[in-house]
């Protein structure tokens, strides 16, 4: 059945647990209340927003228009040929819970994104991404309600122009559909990604040649325990920037300036660098402004430690692009999606 909220108070819809209202608070719950919903819904877009788990979304003040909840579960293995399983998981389920369901049964793939927060139904927005792995690289297919003509489609894996944090999603459907489940293809066959060097060296420590799936999401649930706060005790939204990708003659300029500098692959013209380095260079671990914080351990982390407002927080991320700006002449792109 529909739930209808108004004058609703997202706080515990979001992981920086602030406080933040909405005019009008729509979750479905059931396919069929789809129907049911139409009436519902403004006809202005840029009043209407769909909001997951907001585990990767920042209130800015109160939002005078609708937020759109899909509370749809369910996780139903399709098929299974070959060493492939198609699993179509409905968008309301919780991400980490579809990553265990995935270690237990032994489907791999998706083991290295564990304890990312959120819903099934944001992962490919941002085509999610940890250790090496992109979600992107194992999703079949995607099926949304259109929310123009409140048509049903689907979309295959190319289609949905997966790219580092970034989707079609994210870009020309923005803000036009509601993902109502995704298809994800995975293996039967054990095959891993220890391509990130700490997974590598926690398997090295334990002499462990050939891990088990429970061994990589132990390792890499201890990896992101050691590094980032846990929601729940500590508002964030975790990375709250993406690492820039600058023209490798960029890059080049700024090794001569600073040999020490932080920097992913490359693709020949681009070169991706660590978002966290330039913010530490800026000695910024621990600054805070207002209720909101640069955490001390990761300072790609902005962290609500007690009382933060909207403001603290969007002052303080707007600060910290001033400074890596004037210091490198890089301009931080925000991960976090501003409402
Ligand atoms: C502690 C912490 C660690 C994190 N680590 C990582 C990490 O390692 N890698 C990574 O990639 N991200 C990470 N994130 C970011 C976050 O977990 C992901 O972006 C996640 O996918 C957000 O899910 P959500 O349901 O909370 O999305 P929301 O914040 O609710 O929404 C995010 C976007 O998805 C859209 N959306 C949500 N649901 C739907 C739907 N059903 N249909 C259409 N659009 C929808 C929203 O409109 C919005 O544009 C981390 C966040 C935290 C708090």
């Amino acid at each position: 059945m529909l739930k209808i909220e108004y004058d609703f108070n997202l706080k515990n819809h979001n992981t920086f647990h602030v406080d933040f209202l909405c005019k009008k608070f729509i979750e479905i719950n059931q396919r069929e209340d789809i129907d049911d919903l139409i009436p519902f819904l403004p006809t202005d877009k840029n009043m209407l927003y769909v909001l997951g788990e907001g585990a990767n979304t920042l209130f800015t003040g109160r939002f005078n228009g609708t937020i759109l909840h899909s509370n749809l579960k369910g996780i139903h293995v399709k098929k299974q040929e070959n060493d492939r399983v198609h699993i179509q998981v409905n968008s309301g389920e919780i991400w980490n819970d579809f990553v265990l369901f995935c270690v237990q049964n032994q489907y791999y793939g998706v083991e290295n994104l564990i304890l990312i927060p959120g819903s099934v139904g944001a992962a490919p927005v941002q085509n999610i991404g940890a250790y090496g792995v992109e979600v992107g690289d194992f999703i079949g297919s995607v099926e949304y309600l259109d929310l123009a003509d409140f048509s049903i489609r689907k979309i295959g894996n190319i289609d949905c122009q997966f790219k580092y944090r970034d989707s079609i999603f994210k870009g020309s459907l923005s803000g036009k559909i509601l993902i109502l489940n995704v298809t994800f293809v995975l293996s039967t066959k054990p095959s891993f990604n220890a391509s990130y060097k700490p997974v590598q060296a926690a398997l090295d420590n334990e002499n462990n040649l050939i891990p088990s799936i429970q061994d990589m999401s132990r390792i890499i649930s201890s990896i992101r325990r050691s590094k980032l706060p846990d929601p729940s005790l500590l508002g964030n939204a975790g990375s709250f920037f993406k690492n820039p990708i600058i023209s490798n003659s960029h890059f080049l300029k700024l090794h001569e300036r600073f040999p020490e500098i932080i920097a992913f692959d490359s693709d020949g013209k681009m070169m991706k660098i660590s978002a966290a380095w330039l913010i530490d260079q800026c000695n910024l671990k621990g600054f805070s402004i207002g209720g909101a914080k640069v955490y001390e351990k990761q300072p790609l982390v902005i962290v609500n430690y007690g009382s933060a407002t909207c403001n603290d927080i969007t002052d303080l991320s707007q600060y910290i692009q001033k400074k890596v700006f004037e210091k490198f002449g890089v301009l931080l792109e925000s991960e976090v999606i501003f409402l």
